[in-house]
């Protein structure tokens, strides 16, 4: 079986080959775990993005900067929780917050008193007037959605095209469609991502560009009355890093008031990116409702969706059978394990000077490979937002999705491969994907992720030249 994965690397010339043989070797625990457990849990993982081919590696202890996996190859993290861990692993004043918490109790399921301090700094740092706590991404999302097609009282969602909102039906449609099926450029098709979701989901799902206000202008101009919400990433994070242009947040703000749409920012991993405060903020556009999660539990489980108060308002319980609420609700929302530690998170860790240093370190690390990009002729470029960067292959700069899709993704196999066998997870897992800083890397981490990185450049330079004559 995984000789025929090896064979597979051929075409990217003997040094890759190399690197995933070493890979295999250095593994062999994580293989034989992955081997035992995948007849029970397909794939050997419990979120497919974690899963890439021919298996992952299963950890068993992190701290730091340092993840160490089964076989104790120990490994400096950039992935850092897809961007969830700005606290690094086992940060000691959230670790200090948690071992206090789990002497009080770790669930209670009546409102935990810590939310009275909590309301003004959340409102503050996010800038909306509302909101609820929920444990997930995708949860926030639904109720985003939710509470969108309640204000409005209209059902259709517009969504980018390329854009990740999370696991919920409404949103699982062209994140990463295939070419065949995705439509022309300017009026891309609206694809299902997954099975199982209903056909009718389909008639609700609009699909935009990113940066380009004229196929939206088309769709509100004939069903602009029919649309509840259009979500957006403010700074796309799931297909590579893709800013907003001049103007174009704005546009969608202007044109969502035209409409009395609701505009829904999905701030899940844009928040707390580059300082304590959302994207929304950064670019002066005020979205209706914002979801966030990832950073802001400082590794916990914990999300929320927020906004205006006529919005938010709507949510409640049903008081007669003419004023109904909207439902959200939740066993582990607002925990008082999660929210200790985002109350450290956002009090204690995350402050002015940290993020002045990680922004300094992730610079270190994008002039590491713009200077590599530069030596080796490659096209590529790294696009930045406050302590994450992510690597695309392009010499010009990628605006939407399509832009994206036809790079040579695949040189990201050779260069994972090769970063992991010398000790740095150099980005989180995927070719979409980038790295994030944490307050517990160091400038030694930075030196030996460009150490790698240029080892690794060999690699990907003469993957490169096999993949061009293909
Ligand atoms: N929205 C965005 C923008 C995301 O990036 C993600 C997760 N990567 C989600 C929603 C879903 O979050 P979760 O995985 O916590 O459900």
């Amino acid at each position: 079986m995984y000789e025929a994965y090896l064979a597979d690397f051929e075409d990217y010339g003997p040094k890759t080959v190399d690197e995933v043989r070493k890979y295999l070797d250095r593994t062999r625990r994580s293989r034989e775990i992955f081997e035992k457990i995948s007849e029970y849990i397909p794939y050997g993982v419990n979120s497919n993005q974690r899963y890439y081919p021919p298996y992952p590696i299963y950890m068993k202890r992190a701290r730091g900067s340092r993840i160490w996996d089964v076989d104790d190859n120990e490994y400096i993290d950039f992935n850092m929780g897809y961007g969830s861990l700005l606290v690094g692993h086992a940060n000691p004043t959230i670790n200090e917050a948690l071992h206090k918490q789990l002497e009080d109790g770790i669930l209670y399921t009546f409102p935990y008193y810590l939310l009275e301090e909590l309301t003004d700094i959340i409102t503050d740092i996010l800038n909306i007037d509302m909101f609820r706590f929920s444990n997930s991404g995708s949860e926030a999302v639904m109720f985003a959605i939710r509470l969108a097609r309640a204000f409005t009282g209209r059902d259709i969602i517009i969504k980018v095209e390329g854009s990740y909102h999370g696991t919920y039906d409404n949103v699982l449609f062209s994140i990463w469609p295939f070419r065949g099926l995705a439509g022309p450029r300017k009026m891309p098709v609206s694809v299902l991502e997954t099975m199982g979701v209903p056909d009718a989901m389909e008639d609700l799902v609009r699909i935009v560009p990113f940066n380009d206000v004229d196929p939206l202008v088309d769709i509100l101009e004939e069903e602009g009355d029919d649309v509840a919400a259009i979500i957006v990433e403010p700074v796309m994070m799931n297909a590579g890093i893709i800013k907003p242009e001049k103007g174009y947040l704005e546009s969608l703000r202007k044109l969502a008031y035209e409409y009395d749409i609701v505009l829904i920012f999905d701030e899940v991993k844009t928040v707390l990116r580059a300082g304590l405060t959302t994207a929304s903020q950064l670019y002066g556009v005020e979205p209706d409702i914002i979801t966030a999660a990832k950073a802001i539990g400082g590794g916990t489980v914990i999300s929320l969706v927020g906004g205006i108060e006529e919005i938010m308002s709507l949510v409640g319980p049903t008081e007669s059978i003419r004023e109904q609420g909207v439902v959200h609700a939740g066993t582990y929302n607002a925990n008082p394990l999660s929210l200790r530690a985002l109350y450290v998170t956002l009090t204690e860790v995350l402050t002015e000077k940290a993020y002045k240093s990680m922004m300094k370190l992730n610079r270190e690390i994008i002039d590491g490979y713009t200077e590599l990009l530069n030596e080796y002729d490659i096209p590529g470029y790294v696009e930045e937002f406050g302590v994450s960067g992510a690597l695309i292959f392009s010499e010009n700069r990628v605006k939407n999705f399509r832009d994206l899709m036809n790079l040579p993704f695949d040189l990201w196999y050779p260069l994972y491969y090769a970063m992991l066998n010398r000790g740095v997870i150099p980005m989180a897992t995927g070719p979409e994907e980038m790295w994030t800083l944490s307050v517990q890397h160091t400038e030694d981490d930075i030196e030996k992720y460009i150490e790698a990185l240029a080892d690794a450049f060999e690699v990907v330079s003469e993957a490169k030249r096999y993949v061009e004559e293909w």
